[in-house]
């Protein structure tokens, strides 16, 4: 369990630098992939959410450095940064807020609005992702679903979430231990073979209860508003 899935709306932190080491990383730069020199650093604790849950990685600067990208290896958050770090040394990790806000609100809403469809009308979600902010589409996500919405119900789903969100219902994190009995099997479907550790149930109110290990919002009024902007058919994959 990272310090930023703990402490969601902590900016700042004060860790220890455990490993630095020089490598290359293919990063989305402008839209395009080329290849990024840096290094890859390993902390104490961490302020910075390695992608996972359809949630993007966070960027931010440590001791004036910037933080490119965070993935997990393992158990392990490792950092991709610009620069080097010596490792002993104790550093100030400082978070791209708006970024990382404008994240836990894009996943708590995907949350909201997925489970309203899947009570509500019985549409599932089969994926999400959110838009990349280099788009020039911050606050924008997408919801795959395994069946059409007609135009009328997506507005009366948009209604029920904007509801929600008025009624400032609290979003509570626990922690259960697999194979707790108040877990049901179907929490604990889409666990991943090699999950270790405690896992985290995102709870809002009565409305939704899922397992995740993204950073979400304390109340759902910090969503402010959720606008649901349209639904497009999907080509199907070929596998
Ligand atoms: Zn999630």
């Amino acid at each position: 369990m990272f310090y930023c899935q703990r402490e969601s709306y902590s900016r700042e932190l004060e860790t220890e630098v455990i490993s630095c080491s020089a490598t290359s990383r293919q990063l989305d730069t402008a839209g395009r992939k080329a290849k990024v020199d840096g290094f890859e650093v390993t902390f104490k604790e961490t302020v910075f959410f390695p992608e996972g849950g359809g949630q993007n990685a966070d960027k931010g600067l440590v001791g004036g450095v910037e933080v490119l990208d965070v993935y997990r290896r393992g158990t392990v958050a490792v950092h991709f940064l610009a620069g080097e770090l010596q490792p002993g040394s104790v550093v100030r990790q400082s978070l791209d807020w708006n970024r990382r806000f404008d994240n836990m609100q894009q996943h708590s809403g995907q949350h909201l609005v997925s489970a309203v469809l899947e009570r509500e009308y019985n549409i599932n979600t089969t994926a999400w992702w959110m838009a990349e902010s280099s788009e020039n589409k911050v606050g924008l996500s997408y919801i795959e679903l395994d069946k059409p919405v007609p135009p009328e119900t997506l507005s009366l789903v948009e209604e029920r979430c904007n509801s929600a969100i008025q009624d400032a219902i609290p979003v509570s994190v626990k922690l259960f231990q697999i194979g707790d009995p108040e877990l049901d099997a179907a929490h604990t479907r889409g666990l991943p073979a090699d999950h270790a550790g405690p896992v985290r149930l995102i709870q809002m109110g009565e409305i939704d209860s899922n397992l995740c290990c993204g950073t979400h919002v304390s109340n759902l009024s910090h969503l402010q508003a959720i606008k649901l902007l349209f639904t497009e058919k999907m080509a199907l994959k070929s596998i």
